[in-house]
């Protein structure tokens, strides 16, 4: 068994401490860094490495295939272009309606509160958005509040960034009380990978603001993989169930990651066991140094098929992409389009 020294450390220190380095990180893992070329390198010096203690040590050591490493590890391949690989895939600068507001869908929008995450994830599609310029600052309510009482359709705000869970309670607490003092909604969204990779930010503060709020609020976690769900990260995920939080999940479907129905229906039992619903599982965005996570049509077809024969259909994610410019979401059937 694994020796756990960061996990239930406090949240805001291992905030602090994070593995920057890749050398530091592969040699946590028994892994010698002659494997990384000066690519891998350089491709941290544009996406910085980012990984939590607590992260690293549910990664296997000596394993250079881990599941968990190949998400945050630099890789030379990131260098490389390739056709339709971009930096903005979804248009999101465009879509960008003031200073923390992202509005591209009917009843509900993103509001960025900071540009930091817990953990590098090498597939982001949001690695070359310009985020320092884009947070609303303290002023900027009013602002986001008008917009909001101009649009009588918006009736849910999902709190997104970056990781929205990197804010402290304090701050948390302070704009789920301006939502809330807006009659008009009744959710407020939380997408975070943070709960997984540090999951002691799931404290008794942060339980009771979500409790307490007239608000419904939705925490969307992000997780690939079970071996991401380790025993203290299911039981302060559990703790959110108990206080009548819904939870779900949304994946990301990686080449050498979580590329198999069987991993894949895998996770969605571990999420159920614990009380989280499996909610999407996107397609690689097209970003620009993502290339090496990326599946062909054919294959996600196959998996999908298969993972929709193994499991019961209210444990299948949603097989979804991202497409500029559409209203919602881009269901796909992981059957023949007809
Ligand atoms: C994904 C996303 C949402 C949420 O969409 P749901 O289908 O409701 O989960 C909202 N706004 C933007 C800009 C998004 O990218
Ligand atoms: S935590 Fe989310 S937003 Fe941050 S790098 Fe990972 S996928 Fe991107």
């Amino acid at each position: 068994m694994t020796n756990y020294l960061y996990q239930e450390q406090n949240w805001q220190s291992q905030m602090s401490d994070l593995i920057t380095q890749p050398k530091e990180l592969l040699d946590l893992l028994d892994l010698s860094s002659d494997q990384l070329l000066s690519g891998a390198l350089l491709a941290s010096e544009t996406f910085k490495l980012r990984v939590p203690r607590a992260f690293a040590e549910k990664i296997e050591k000596g394993n250079s295939l881990d599941p968990l490493l190949l998400q945050v590890l630099p890789h030379h391949l990131e260098l490389e272009d390739h056709e339709g690989f971009i930096t903005d895939p979804l248009g999101e600068e465009e879509a960008n309606q003031q200073p923390g507001v992202l509005h591209k869908y009917k009843s509900r929008f993103l509001l960025t509160l900071t540009g930091a995450c817990a953990v590098h994830c090498r597939y982001c599609f949001r690695r070359h958005f310009p985020y320092q310029e884009n947070l609303p600052k303290n002023d900027d309510w009013i602002n986001i509040a008008n917009y909001i009482e101009s649009k009588p359709e918006i009736n849910e705000v999902i709190l997104s960034g970056g990781d929205p869970l990197t804010i402290s309670n304090r701050k948390l607490q302070l704009w789920i009380e301006r939502l809330e003092s807006i009659k008009q909604l009744k959710y407020v969204r939380i997408h975070s990978r943070v709960p997984v990779v540090i999951p002691s930010r799931v404290d008794d503060e942060f339980i009771s603001i979500l409790k307490n709020s007239r608000l419904r609020i939705i925490l969307v976690i992000h997780s690939n993989h079970a071996l991401e769900l380790d025993e203290y990260t299911c039981s302060k995920l559990n703790g959110l169930v108990e206080n009548k939080i819904t939870l779900l999940n949304q994946a990301v479907l990686l080449k050498g990651v979580n590329d198999s129905a069987n991993i894949l229906a895998n996770l969605s039992y571990k999420l159920f066991d614990i009380g989280v619903m499996p909610y999407y599982l996107h397609v690689l965005d097209k970003v620009k140094g993502a290339h090496h996570f990326d599946l062909e049509p054919d294959t996600i077809n196959q998996i999908y098929t298969e993972l929709l024969a193994t499991l019961p259909g209210y444990l299948v994610p949603k097989l979804v992409r991202e497409i500029a410019g559409e209203k919602n979401k881009t269901p796909l059937l992981g059957t023949e389009t007809f």
